[in-house]
């Protein structure tokens, strides 16, 4: 029979461990994670600049999501781009978009269906 002093002991070990084990992830996460505006700084200057010219023609609040989705790593962020930009900047008529035939039109943000 296992007592409670030694239960208790091991799951304190178990809890240190699994804690390690989280930092280690996060850490790691940290030093690897790099930043849409940063990975635009590795686009070829052509593209560069056309992307540069766009994100001063949006508004400030749509310019994130357009970094994730030329950044590459999110095409759900490319997705909502798109649509921001389709609407001309007004994000709640993404949702009540009547273009039935778009084939983004399933996968914009924040549909109803
Ligand atoms: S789903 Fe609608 S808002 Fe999105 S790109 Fe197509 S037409 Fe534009």
């Amino acid at each position: 029979m296992i007592s409670m002093d030694t239960n208790n002991c091991r799951l304190a070990t178990l809890a240190k461990a699994r804690l390690a084990k989280r930092q280690k992830v996060q850490s790691s996460v940290a030093t690897t994670e790099i930043r849409p505006q940063d990975r635009l700084s590795r686009l070829n200057p052509a593209r560069r600049a056309s992307v540069d010219n766009r994100l001063s023609q949006m508004p400030s609040l749509y310019r994130n999501t357009y970094r994730r989705a030329i950044s590459g790593k999110s095409p759900a962020a490319g997705i909502k781009a798109f649509c921001n930009e389709c609407v001309g900047w007004q994000r709640v008529e993404v949702a009540r978009c009547t273009a039935l035939a778009c084939p983004l039109w399933s996968y914009r943000p924040g549909r109803i269906e």
